[in-house]
């Protein structure tokens, strides 16, 4: 496993570990956020309720930088640990999250095929 994606996926499960399950009110952790796919500027991850196994669903992401914004100031008493897990988060919502588990709830193990080919534009 190459690490270049790994930053991004980390912040992806640090986005999730942000969220909480509706069904049973616990946080994700990171556990249940499994990597299936990645390609060039997109992951695709499978986030699972660990606490109750309750799947939230599948979520494709766009790894793609933004262009640079200024950093805003941090608070003094930030840890680095702070900075870490609240600066430079990918740029996904919660409503990408919804609309891919919509596209694939239906979708059986085959799901994979439906994704777009590497090398199209989104
Ligand atoms: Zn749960």
């Amino acid at each position: 496993m190459g690490n270049l994606h790994g930053g991004s996926f980390q912040a992806i499960q640090e986005y999730f570990q942000q969220k909480e399950c509706r069904f049973c009110s616990h946080s994700f952790t990171s556990d249940g956020i499994q990597l299936l796919r990645e390609e060039p500027g997109v992951l695709v991850v499978r986030v699972t309720c660990k606490t109750c196994g309750h799947p939230l669903g599948v979520a494709i992401v766009g790894t793609t930088p933004k262009p640079a914004r200024p950093q805003p100031q941090h608070p003094r008493d930030w840890t680095k640990r702070d900075k870490e897990r609240l600066v430079g988060q990918p740029p996904i919502s919660y409503d990408d999250v919804i609309a891919a588990h919509q596209f694939f709830k239906d979708l059986d193990t085959d799901w994979h095929k439906h994704l777009p080919k590497t090398g199209r534009a989104s």
